[in-house]
This record gives C-alpha cells, structure tokens and sequence, in this order.
C-alpha cells in the first residue's frame, strides 16, 4: 500500500532554509506545498520571529545530534487503535531498536548513552507533538491512503508534556511552538531533509545539490556555493565573516548585564571589556566595535529573549 503524504517535496527545504536565513517579507503568506495549511505564526512580524527562532532551536539540535532525532538504529513504533479522526482513536508509541522486530526482545539497553541524539530533548518533543496531534487518515476510493496534519493553531492540541529547556511552561508563544514542531516535522518528512547544511565559512543556511557521500571526509566541512568558490582566494573573508558573528553572540551574552550605573561605565566599553576576557589573545576588540555592532548585538539578543519566552 502506498501511503502518499502531501510534503514529499524539495521545496519544503528549500524553503526551510530561506527561513532560517532570515527574516521574512511580510505580507507574503507562507504555504507548506501541497499540505494546503496556512502558517498563522507566519503572520506579524514578532510572531514569525519567535516562530523562526524555535524552528532554528530545533534544526541546529538535529544538526548537533548528527541529523536525527533518535539514537542511531533506534525508531518508534506507533500503532493506531480506534477509529481514524474519532475520539477514540489512540497513538501507541514504543521507542525501541530497529533489530527488535527480528529478535523479538526490546534492546533500549543497547542504544548508545554517548550518542547525542539519546540524551537530547529533541526526540522528546518529537514525540510528545505526534501524541497530541494526530494526523488526518483517508482512505479512497481506489485503496491509497493519504495522510496529513492540521495546523495545530486551528485545531487547538492539548499543552505539551515535554519542553525544550528554552520555552517555560505558560510561554504565550505555544501556537508558534507547536508550528515550528509541524514545520520541522514536515521537513523531516521531505525526503530531502538531509540536504540541508549549514555553511561553516558564513553560517547561512543552504541545500546540497545532492547526497554528502558515506565515509567521504569533508575537511573544511560543509560550505554554500557561495563560499565554494571563495574558499581558497578569500577564506580570509569568510573567517572574518564568522569570526563577527561569534563576536556578535559574545557580546549578545553579556549585553543585559551592564547596568546604567556610574562604575559600569558607557555600555560600549563594558562590554567590550567583559568580551575580551573571552577573547583570545591579539584579538581584542574595542567599544567602538560594539557601537559599530550594536544593532546586530540588539537583534541577536531580541532573538534569543523570543525562544525564551
Ligand atoms: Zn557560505
């Protein structure tokens, strides 16, 4: 039987990346393609924000974890029960190894505790959002089955039991939380989710043409087309490209702490200071790099006080 799902498409990473990298335009409604669900957290400008700056919580934690969201030769084993789309209808969910249907005896003992995809939030979420929104089942005329989620914003799913250590109970961004989780889960859903890569020479977000090859060592690890050809002639570039966006996270740690005191001093220089006991040494900046910085400082750390609240 096939099971045809309405997101088996390029595009949905595509457009993936496109978010993560940015902003959006506003006024500009954003569809998943084929899924036919409007995104109501892509509506306003704080909205999208929060809602970008937890589907970013969440790719860069399957980046970390190796691209999965479970241990490796781990799955879940989920079998309906009841009716499809009634009440009644329950998920039945069992995280186990992918040997256990051949050997018969559960193996969770054998999942490696050193991989970072076993001790991650990222699996728990995961499927604490597949419990509480169940998909939409067809069955046709012809025998093809069709499977597809509501946005959770118009179906209104019952809180979450599991949350990542950056949202707190009571955020008054859960609709934007559960729709990043949709969106990712769609992307995952792709079939080319595994394109995605992030650049390490300009961190932007961008898709592979095809595969990485298994056991081929990318040295300098992944880099857009963009950065492909520069490498060599101007990695200069790139690394300073980088090295201010760690700059800018560097200052962005320590930005709320200064105070509008009389021993701390002009906020620019503070921060500089406090930043170049980070670091390393010849590299040390001044509080006129901060002024010049101070709007990307602001955005970066707006960004992070959004996926916490
Ligand atoms: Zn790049």
């Amino acid at each position: 039987m096939k099971i045809l799902t309405f997101n088996d498409n390029l595009e949905v990473v595509e457009n993936t990346a496109r978010l993560l990298n940015g902003p959006l335009p506003l006024s500009q409604h954003y569809w998943l393609p084929l899924l036919g669900v409007g995104w109501t957290s892509l509506r306003g400008e704080e909205s999208s924000e929060v809602f970008r700056g937890f589907l970013l919580e969440l790719v860069s934690e399957w980046m970390r974890c190796g691209k999965r969201v479970m241990p490796e030769e781990t799955t879940v084993y989920a079998s309906g029960v009841g009716l499809p789309n009634s009440d009644r209808f329950a998920w039945h969910a069992h995280l186990a190894s992918e040997k256990f249907l051949k050997s018969g005896k559960i193996m969770s003992q054998e999942i490696d505790q050193n991989d970072p995809a076993a001790q991650t939030w990222l699996w728990r979420v995961y499927w604490d959002w597949n419990h509480r929104n169940k998909p939409n089942v067809w069955f046709r005329h012809d025998g093809q089955l069709y499977l597809n989620y509501t946005s959770p914003a118009q179906s209104r799913p019952s809180t979450p039991d599991m949350l990542p250590p950056f949202i707190e109970s009571g955020s008054p961004y859960m609709n934007q939380w559960d729709e990043s989780i949709l969106w990712f889960l769609l992307f995952l859903n792709s079939r080319h989710a595994q394109l995605l890569d992030r650049c390490v020479h300009c961190d932007r977000y961008f898709v592979r043409k095809r595969r990485p090859q298994r056991g081929v060592d990318y040295k300098r690890g992944p880099n857009c087309g963009k950065c492909k050809g520069r490498a060599s002639i101007q990695r200069t570039q790139c690394t300073r490209d980088r090295r201010k966006h760690q700059r800018v996270k560097l200052a962005a740690d320590v930005w709320g702490q200064w105070k509008p005191m009389r021993h701390y001093g002009r906020r620019a220089n503070w921060v500089a200071e406090k930043m170049n006991q980070k670091l390393p040494e010849g590299q040390a900046i001044t509080g006129r790099w901060v002024t010049q910085h101070q709007q990307e400082i602001e955005a970066e750390v707006q960004r992070r006080n959004h996926a916490k609240s």
